[in-house]
């Protein structure tokens, strides 16, 4: 990767091997298994069963190290079973796995949310609730918000995703398969236009952007009716789609001059991810709240909200919390997580993934033109991927590319609100080699499945 960045020790041996075909046998059996006792509903994209993670590898139980390009949707990005972190776990639950920190707290929450304060945007004094998943840490945010502005009004925005619950399924933007006949959903949520350089009239900018969904904000709802905004600052399950420059602060500027909460649901692009601890820094945007989770406790599940201290002080006391809310041994991984991202320095690493893989990415984009774009920062790149020479979806080839790489031993990850879009997140701890043959592989993949190999008949559309 680069001399210059702190080497990272790996437990099993960085390297793609298949030694049956995918699935293997174990997998095959263990999916029978799940489909008799696991709800349909959860449906796992890869039909392949976890035995081992470590770096940028998965060892299946049948014995195949495949390369992960996913980290389990962004969240193990110092590795799977990162050392310090599975240390920290394991003395935790030796010394308590449970109290409750509402019935008798414990030291490893209130450093938790030190350590956030000093970490997110701004130098305002801060307060943190911690929760159990992202959808739960926007539901505190906009309980928070509620009660702070005394308004009702929350608006999120074309291709969002927020999470799985009644409230979080109603600031969602996509129906299949999140939303569908699951409702009736929570009222007073409002959707306005995103800033998506690829699909938005051309050459429109990030401010003009964000004009066009203030203007729908103030003569649809009325900007005294807004408690809060909630955006995410590269949006992840709706296509990594990255806003054009400008859109963010102008939003944040418009909530700060209208008394509205800015969330910044940094679910999926915070901890590292994007090359910044937290991606609305690449624009110098403070939130007023943060929505974290994932990439914050090395897979153990813990989440937080975080944000202005009269904001988080504003509710009474027992209005935030939950029985597991900020579980001990969950505060102990993030801890030594953040310890190890700052060891690492797992930004750098993150920059360093951008690098290495936007140019190729890019390269190959001017070659095929089923790539319409190629976006994202840091650890969080896609492709979108649509009909030759056209901005036309291509869903099914999308599919096929990830399940063509998935049979050669790569898990690839897909998304958009159109489900054409190939994002990558590999675990920021991955090799040099390992992310080289696994950008290899999509790229062989991506050669073959282009109709004719097609060279590109358009001007170049790339954005990032
Ligand atoms: N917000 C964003 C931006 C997300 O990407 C996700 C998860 N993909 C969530 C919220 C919901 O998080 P969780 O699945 O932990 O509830």
């Amino acid at each position: 990767m680069s001399d210059r960045l702190p080497a990272v020790a790996y437990r099993v041996p960085q390297v793609r091997a298949l030694r049956t075909a995918l699935p293997g046998p174990r997998s095959v059996a263990l999916n029978a298994r799940r489909m008799a006792a696991v709800a349909a509903g959860v449906g796992p994209s890869v039909p392949i069963f976890a035995a081992d993670v470590d770096g940028g590898i998965l060892v299946d139980v049948d014995g195949n190290s495949l390369i992960d390009l996913g980290s389990g949707i962004a969240v193990t990005g110092v590795g799977g079973s990162n050392a310090a972190v599975a240390q920290a776990i394991a003395e935790q639950a030796n010394r308590f796995t449970h109290t409750c920190f509402m019935v008798t707290p414990y030291e490893g929450y209130v450093r938790v949310a030190e350590e956030l304060a000093a970490l997110t945007p701004g130098t305002h004094e801060k307060r943190s609730v911690l929760v159990n998943s992202g959808a739960e840490a926007v539901e505190n945010a906009i309980k928070v918000a509620r009660l702070a502005t005394g308004r009702a009004a929350v608006v999120a925005f074309d291709h969002a995703y927020h999470g799985r619950t009644n409230l979080t399924m109603a600031l969602t933007a996509k129906a299949m398969p999140y939303k569908a006949h699951f409702g009736p959903f929570a009222p007073e949520i409002y959707r306005m236009p995103m800033s998506y350089p690829f699909r938005d009239e051309p050459g429109i900018t990030g401010a003009q952007a964000a004009r066009r969904a203030i203007i729908q904000i103030e003569k649809q709802i009325g900007a005294g009716s807004v408690a809060a905004l909630i955006v995410e600052p590269i949006q992840g399950e709706g296509g990594f789609i990255v806003p054009a420059p400008g859109f963010l602060p102008a939003l944040a500027d418009w909530a700060t001059s209208n008394g509205a909460v800015f969330i910044a649901d940094e679910v999926q692009t915070g901890f590292a991810r994007t090359g910044t601890w937290f991606a609305c820094e690449a624009e110098g945007v403070v939130p007023d709240i943060l929505t974290l989770a994932k990439g914050i406790a090395g897979g153990m599940p813990l989440a937080a909200v975080t944000g202005r201290a009269e904001l988080l002080d504003a509710v009474h006391a027992g209005g935030l919390g939950g029985t597991y809310s900020g579980n001990p041994v969950a505060c102990a991984a993030a801890v030594a997580t953040l310890r190890t991202m700052r060891e690492l320095d797992l930004p750098a690493r993150a920059r360093m993934i951008e690098a290495t893989v936007l140019p190729r990415l890019r390269a190959l984009a001017h070659e095929l033109d089923v790539i319409g774009d190629v976006r994202g920062r840091g650890a969080m790149l896609a492709l979108e991927i649509v009909a030759p020479g056209t901005t036309e979806p291509a869903p099914d080839l999308t599919k096929a590319i990830a399940a063509e790489a998935l049979t050669q031993g790569v898990v690839l990850l897909t998304c958009g609100t159109y489900g054409n879009v190939i994002r990558l997140l590999p675990p920021l701890v991955i090799g040099p080699e390992l992310l080289d043959d696994g950008i290899s592989v999509l790229e062989q993949i991506l050669r073959q499945r282009s109709p004719g190999g097609s060279l590109r008949r358009r001007s170049d559309p790339v954005s990032v």
